[in-house]
């Protein structure tokens, strides 16, 4: 039987597909190795951005001339479409978004799939992040914000069925998985297909299966936002107190441009909202500087807006121009260099609001999910934070990896906090 080496790169929902992938392999019967010990290499790929498509492009020609057969799966797939093995003319096959249970038809004959839309959804997986489990709970987006690739690379809008989440959630929790972190391009649509379905009845029900202690919400689009759902955030002791709603901008003239569908009115009225009613929350964001138009006004509302809104989390991209969207068209481009400085200004802002934000932390208790051994330390992280993009915490106490801990702050340093266990 061939043995199958995995490389996945992109975002958690490209990691998922990853794992999902190998769940099925292994079920068919693969070995699952080392890149450098396989005979048969599948790489997992992005093109969200320019930069990412390049980084992805060195990846995949390093494996070239190895000895070894190169598959290419994910984003950079949809975005060649047919031309992908003129482009990789020494790979030996090629599946898209839409076309995972196709991977061992691959394996067996080289061919070539591209497609984006359609059901892609897998049972089996193989998790790489325990005691933490992403849960893709969706596909593709069909909101068309004008800078972005994501429904050419993967397909227009489609919510997984519940009753197959559910059991893969109890499959996970099983497995010792402690906490859910749930994924998609826009979670907060998530059911919209089904009348008696919504993100917040999903929640409920994944919080009913024992074993899952933490339920967290990333990637929300502030316009598709709920009562329903704040309250089941508030109510439900298992969700924690933290949501990602990136909102890109706040200037009313660039967010109409991005084709974000909500104002400046509307993002200002929703997050002490959200404050008010949600006790103790984190509130991580997303923002863009240099988008085509946006002058030193524009940015300057910006960032008077993230002074005044506070957010625990921020992350700043400069706009990129991406061949294909409809704002890469737009007049009145910024200059590199000119996002450049915006970016670090954000940068650098949000810098002193964390250390101000964790000044406060210091001395108080925070749960803390154990997730890995360093040296002297146990790593984990509280729910103020998401993985492998916020910040973690470095306890020190009998403890083991699984475990939430309570965890008495004694120490803020730079993006960590540093405490022991009670
Ligand atoms: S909501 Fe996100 S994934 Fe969807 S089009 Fe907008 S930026 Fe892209």
């Amino acid at each position: 039987m061939l043995r199958i080496g995995f490389i996945s790169l992109g975002c958690p929902k490209n990691l998922v597909d990853s794992e999902k992938i190998m769940g099925l392999l292994l079920k068919e019967g693969y070995k699952i190795v080392h890149p450098e010990d396989a005979d048969v290499v599948i790489i997992n790929t992005c093109a969200f951005l320019d930069l990412a498509r390049k980084e992805n492009h060195a990846v995949i020609e390093r494996w070239e001339g190895k000895g070894k057969k190169i598959i290419i799966a994910g984003c950079l797939v949809t975005y060649y479409g047919e031309e992908i093995n003129r482009v990789f003319p020494f790979i030996s096959g090629s599946i898209g978004i839409a076309d995972l249970s196709k991977i061992s038809q691959v394996l067996r004959k080289p061919s070539f799939f591209f497609s984006k839309n359609g059901n892609n959804y897998l049972t089996e997986r193989v998790l790489t992040t325990f005691p933490r489990a992403y849960l893709k709970i969706s596909e593709g987006c069909s909101n068309r914000c004008s800078y972005c690739l994501i429904p050419e690379l993967r397909g227009e809008y489609r919510s997984y069925p519940p009753e197959l989440l559910l059991a893969e959630a109890r499959v996970l929790a099983e497995s010792g998985v402690k906490e859910i972190v749930l994924v998609g391009q826009d979670t907060a649509i998530y059911g919209k297909e089904w009348e008696e379905w919504s993100l917040a009845r999903l929640i409920r029900e994944i919080s009913k299966i024992s074993g899952i202690e933490w339920i967290r919400v990333m990637y929300l689009h502030p316009r598709h936002i709920t009562q329903e759902l704040i309250e089941c955030v508030a109510e439900n002791e298992k969700v924690v107190k933290y949501l990602d709603i990136p909102i890109q901008h706040c200037n009313d003239e660039i967010l109409a441009r991005m084709n974000r569908g909500i104002t400046k009115r509307e993002l200002f009225h929703l997050f002490p909202d959200l404050r008010s009613k949600i006790r103790n929350l984190t509130l991580r964001t997303t923002v863009m500087v240099g988008f085509p138009g946006e002058g030193e006004k524009e940015f300057k509302e910006l960032k008077s807006f993230l002074e005044e809104m506070e957010f625990e989390r921020v992350g700043v991209f400069a706009y990129s121009q991406e061949p294909g969207t409809p704002a890469s068209f737009f007049k009145d481009q910024v200059d590199e260099k000119v996002k450049e400085v915006r970016r670090e200004e954000i940068y650098s802002l949000q810098k002193e609001i964390m250390e101000k934000k964790n000044r406060e932390i210091q001395g108080k208790v925070l749960k803390v999910l154990i997730e890995e051994k360093e040296k002297d330390y146990w790593i984990g992280r509280s729910e103020r934070d998401a993985p492998e993009i916020d910040e973690v915490v470095k306890v020190k106490g009998d403890v083991k990896i699984g475990e939430i801990v309570k965890v008495k702050i004694k120490k803020v340093g730079e993006y960590f906090l540093e405490g022991e266990a009670l």
